[in-house]
């Protein structure tokens, strides 16, 4: 019986010369960096016993990824130095870090080893795309390619053929295929064949330090453990888990800047891979009958909207452009991007925190300094929404919030940053509104909105507080904080230059 359902695999290439090879199943790890319910690496184990052949899984640290710095690359490379032991030592598969291009690394891996099967999981992203086809061109007739869809619920191929118009077109067709996909993990059986060769000895030590070098602009983050172990603790864990402790008020709390923990926090290890987010909806759905409220929220939040998102980086190839808009929302913007400002900020003043809005300031800072901006009444698109009115236009409004959250979002750099700033300034996934200057029809935020939603001078002080804290620590520990950027008292509009 087949251990995983066909429509999770797409056969990217079917090998059309036989070789008596016994090379191992190759699993190319990239979004989904983890030992545990991960169907990519259950499909690659489930081939390899089929043909009796042993497993690797190979990873491939890129020179440069969407401008990862040493928060992201530091949280990556440490839960990958956890993964390469659990491997080892509860299955016996060797995990191999190469670094550079793919495109070469991973081919030519193949043809040293013999393998006859790449798996390959699935991102919507361009860049990886890309790579997966490159790959594809350059490893040999003999091989297959398969990829798997092991990040989403329901697979993105699956779940709609096309590019969605909203949550409400996609809900329905995502509900409908759960009970198909939203099923138990079958137990990964440990595959029949070991590797014989040595197993690899990666230099995690040097390796972190290096990136850490490299990219020290944004340094790593204290409150974040990465890894699958620090994962489960946040899901389920007794002392502060969130289905544990902070599920029963996930409904109401999530909106409470007072109450930080209101969200789940697992963004930044769903984005890495490090917790599955089936796993995560099959522990919330076992609770349903205590919490409904709660566990249908989050649901929405965990599988509809985090799912659309890969419905439109998938469908959408200007996922990141006023190309990728509805025409309405395209028009409407460009012909309000004439319009008078009150302010215009440079990308410069932007990143630093300069403007005269208290509350952006502080969204900003907790961004840059916590490295995961709170989504308390929207506050990201509040962030996101205020660039669109203090820039010259939506391009540039689009491009400037989009490096911001991939520079210093922990959880950034995924199809939700993309398209929760598509959403907030060209209305992706929304409808038209009244219109206005500047944002014309698209959806408006201001100051005063944000005070009747939620209480903004309880989360300026907290972030002010985040930041003293943060300041001691880094002093205690000898670091700096973030060049330039290091002033944390959040300016507003009575402060003098
Ligand atoms: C301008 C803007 C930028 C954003 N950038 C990112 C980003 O870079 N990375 C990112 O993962 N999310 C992003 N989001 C979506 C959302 O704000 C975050 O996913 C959420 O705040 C993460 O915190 P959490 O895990 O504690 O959320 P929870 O409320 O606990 O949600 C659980 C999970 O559901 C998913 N989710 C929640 N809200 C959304 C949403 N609106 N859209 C899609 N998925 C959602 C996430 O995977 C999240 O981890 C952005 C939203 C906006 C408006």
């Amino acid at each position: 019986m087949a251990l995983i359902q066909p429509g999770r695999i797409r056969v990217v290439k079917q090998a059309t010369t036989r070789v008596e090879e016994s090379g191992p199943v190759v699993y190319w790890m990239f979004r989904d960096q983890r030992l545990r319910d991960n169907w990519g690496l259950i499909h690659a184990v489930d081939e390899a016993n089929k043909a009796n052949v042993s497993v690797v899984v190979a990873f491939n640290l890129f020179e440069e990824f969407l401008g990862a710095k040493a928060r992201q690359l530091g949280f990556m490379l440490r839960g990958l130095k956890e993964l390469q032991r659990g491997l080892e030592e509860t299955l016996d598969i060797p995990f191999f870090l190469f670094e550079g291009e793919a495109v070469e690394t991973i081919p030519r891996f193949i043809a040293e080893c013999g393998a006859s099967l790449l798996v390959t999981d699935f991102s919507p992203l361009r860049q990886v795309r890309k790579w997966n086809e490159e790959i594809c061109n350059c490893i040999g007739d003999s091989v297959s390619m398969h990829q798997v869809d092991a990040h989403n619920v329901v697979p993105t191929w699956e779940a709609s053929p096309k590019l969605e118009y909203s949550a409400r077109t996609f809900r329905a067709k995502i509900n409908k295929l759960l009970p198909t996909y939203l099923i138990h993990f079958p137990i990964l059986p440990p595959p029949n064949r070991k590797w014989v060769a040595e197993f690899p000895l990666t230099d995690w030590d040097n390796l972190i330090a290096h990136v850490l070098r490299k990219g020290a602009e944004v340094p790593e983050l204290e409150w974040c453990v990465p890894g699958e172990a620090a994962a489960f603790q946040l899901l389920s864990g007794i002392k502060d888990g969130f289905l544990s402790k902070r599920l029963y008020n996930y409904s109401t709390d999530r909106n409470n800047p007072l109450k930080p923990k209101g969200l789940s926090g697992l963004s930044p290890y769903l984005h890495f891979g490090q917790i599955s987010a089936q796993r995560c909806a099959l522990e919330a759905r076992s609770l349903r009958e205590l919490h409904p409220q709660s566990v249908d929220a989050f649901l929405e939040e965990l599988i509809v909207r985090r799912e659309l998102s890969d419905n439109f980086c998938f469908y959408q190839p200007h996922y990141d452009s006023l190309l990728g808009a509805w025409e309405w929302a395209r028009k409407t913007l460009m012909d309000h991007a004439p319009d008078k400002r009150q302010h215009l900020y440079t990308c410069e003043q932007l990143e630093k925190a300069k403007t005269a809005d208290p509350l952006w300031n502080a969204s900003q800072l907790e961004m840059v300094h916590h490295g995961k901006m709170h989504d308390i009444g929207c506050s990201r698109m509040y962030w996101a929404k205020k660039i669109l009115e203090w820039t010259t236009g939506p391009e540039e409004a689009l491009s400037i919030s989009i490096y911001l959250n991939n520079k210093y979002e922990i959880d950034g750099r995924d199809p939700s940053g993309y398209v929760g700033c598509m959403w907030s300034i060209c209305g992706v996934h929304d409808q038209g509104w009244q219109e206005r200057p500047i944002f014309g029809k698209i959806r408006y935020m201001n100051y005063a909105g944000c005070k009747r939603k939620f209480d903004v001078d309880g989360y300026i002080a907290y972030v002010k507080r985040l930041g003293r804290n943060q300041e001691e620590e880094s002093r205690k520990r000898g670091r700096s904080s973030i060049e330039g950027i290091s002033d944390l008292k959040i300016r507003d509009s009575r402060d003098t230059e």
